[in-house]
């Protein structure tokens, strides 16, 4: 891509390094700016910058928080001894869109993934063991994607935590609710039927 000015090239190539933008599409959004009163491109940038330096993660659960202590885990009518085990914030959110539950959470930041070179180390795990060590907590929910990596993080945790007496469970995997039953996936169709839920249960929000 050839550009006429070095100014445009530099954003562009800046704004092209964020998730699933390509050069094209970090050109039209340049553009864009350009034609923004310059007022408005210095709020973005503020609010980029502010949310960077500012940020902070909660010291108890990980979330992204303004505070050292996140409103989840700060609300006292929660049952803090149920914890949801979560890769990232937007699991966070899409849970708590549910409004079902009302336990809190832990935010992994991420799931172990050799391939991309991320241990145990470098995720959020050594907080929860000393959690349930400390006998904090009364049930582990693993709401981890259903990936290779998101089970091996699981049985990763589970084999840290299984003698302390804790009850471990995973997020039902199965049949999408409005979802056509010859459309499943096999494994998707054979996991439903391994885990089917009595009859009296499967309409019941918790
Ligand atoms: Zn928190």
């Amino acid at each position: 891509m050839e550009f006429p000015s070095k100014l445009l090239e530099k954003a562009v190539e800046e704004v092209s390094q964020l998730p699933g933008i390509g050069k094209r599409t970090a050109l039209r959004l340049m553009l864009h700016i350009l034609k923004q009163p310059e007022e408005q491109t210095l709020h973005l940038a503020e609010a980029l910058l502010k949310l960077r330096k500012d940020i902070i993660f909660c010291k108890s659960c990980h979330n992204i928080s303004d505070l050292e202590i996140c409103d989840i885990c700060a609300n006292d009518s929660r049952d803090h001894q149920t914890i949801c085990v979560v890769e990232d914030v937007r699991d966070v959110m899409a849970l708590e869109n549910t409004q079902i539950f009302k336990g809190i959470y832990h935010v992994l930041g991420g799931k172990i993934s050799p391939i991309d070179g991320v241990g145990p180390s470098q995720l959020n795990i050594q907080t929860l063991v000393e959690k349930v060590k400390a006998g904090e907590v009364k049930e582990i929910i693993f709401a981890l994607s259903s990936t290779m990596e998101g089970d091996t993080t699981n049985f990763y945790i589970y084999k840290q935590v299984k003698d302390y007496g804790v009850v471990t469970s995973t997020i039902a995997r199965g049949i999408a609710v409005g979802d056509e039953l010859e459309y499943a996936d096999e494994v998707t169709l054979g996991r439903s039927l391994v885990h089917r839920v009595p009859f009296e249960n499967a309409f019941k929000a918790v």
